[in-house]
């Protein structure tokens, strides 16, 4: 099991930048994920990881070990990509030891045991003399995983592995992927444009935009303390208001939006954007209360998410009871409302 480090990694595809000096560390045995929106950069990382591109500037380290010029097939990569790329004329358990053609399996087991146990490891037991097609989409997925563990590799690679399957599959192998991680212990560079996937199953996020990062933490952190705009709107619902600082308080500072004044927590003069999660918006008071029209009305199952018309923004408010009104009182208290542009020096260090 190896730490993969990448550093200043820029990737150039005919003078179009598709990476800008990336940095990322990824620690050993952590399930790390990269998550953005489509044409981010995000499938150019892994495949510089792997070894299928070079990288126009910037190295690629797995331990102590530099990687360029090496290989994919000499870098001890799993890798799993998002169309299950099984071979349709051999049987799972042919696809299994075919990731054995590079080299035996670890230890002293026979191939044909270390298939064996890696059908077992993704609850594929009995399937081995089946044929791909007669498996569905998530059981096609996990010999997948299993063809990509089966060499004992340092890295575990996966590529919008789930992407292709309906949402109840996708929840299924989300736990199977996760519970396998884990157990192995093995590091693994996960990659999604799903930020719920990504909050899920991760240990860290890195949140890509435009072939840069934008932010890399917990999922926790991301979600509570998004660095950006970018990242406050991307991971997770968010309202995000606009406006100037009116005024200093003890605690906090009043930002005028329009002509509505809001209490958030400390904001320097200027131009400030903070942001409120619809699950801390309520209906009735808080520090900060606004009148606002409903316009829709969505029953989510454990909740009611309910687009709401202020001034004319939109704002999404989710609730556990449904409004009974067409206009209604919003409030959130100040400790809700994230500064992410134009906070105090503290807060950014915060954040
Ligand atoms: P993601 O996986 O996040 O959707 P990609 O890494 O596939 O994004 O692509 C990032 C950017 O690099 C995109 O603008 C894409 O068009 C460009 N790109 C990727 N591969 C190539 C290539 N082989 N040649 C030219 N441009 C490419
Ligand atoms: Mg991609």
């Amino acid at each position: 099991m190896v730490d993969v480090r990448l550093s200043g990694v820029r990737k150039e595809y005919d003078g179009v930048t598709a990476l800008e000096e990336l940095s990322i560390h990824v620690e050993n045995g952590e399930f790390f994920t990269l998550v953005g929106p489509s044409g981010c950069g995000k499938t150019t990382t892994l495949r510089a990881i792997a070894g299928f591109e070079e990288p126009t500037a910037g190295t690629v380290q797995f331990g102590t070990r530099e990687m360029t010029g090496v290989p994919p097939e000499d870098r001890d990569v799993g890798i799993v990509f998002q169309n299950y790329a099984l071979f349709p004329h051999m049987s799972v358990a042919e696809n299994v030891g075919y990731g054995l053609r590079f080299r035996d399996p670890p230890g002293t087991v026979t191939r044909d045991e270390r298939v064996q146990s890696l059908l077992e490891l993704v609850d594929l037991a009995d399937f081995g003399d089946r044929n791909p097609d007669e498996l569905s989409g998530g059981q096609q997925q996990r010999v997948a995983l299993a063809r990509a563990l089966a060499p004992g590799p340092d890295v575990l690679l996966l590529d919008e592995p789930m992407s292709a399957l309906d949402a109840r599959l996708r929840d299924d192998l989300r736990t199977q992927v996760s519970r396998i991680q884990s157990d192995l212990g093995i590091t693994t560079i996960y990659v999604t444009h799903d930020q719920e996937e990504a909050l899920a199953i991760s240990d860290r996020v890195a949140v890509m935009h435009d072939g840069r990062i934008e932010q890399i933490g917990s999922p926790e952190d991301v979600y509570r303390r998004p660095k950006s705009r970018f990242v406050a709107e991307f991971v997770g619902e968010n309202n995000v208001f606009s406006g100037e600082t009116a005024a200093h308080e003890t605690g906090g500072s009043l930002v005028a939006v329009d002509d509505h004044e809001f209490r958030v927590a400390d904001a320097t003069d200027g131009n400030v954007t903070f942001c409120v999660r619809p699950e801390a918006l309520r209906l009735g008071g808080g520090e900060n209360t606004f009148s606002a029209t409903v316009e829709t009305v969505e029953f989510l199952g454990e909740a009611f998410r309910v687009h709401l018309d202020w001034n004319g923004k939109p704002v999404i408010l989710r609730v556990s009871e449904a409004p009974e009104n067409d206009r209604v009182r919003v409030g959130f208290d100040a400790r809700d409302a994230h500064v992410v542009e134009g906070g105090t020096p503290e807060l950014v260090e915060q954040r």
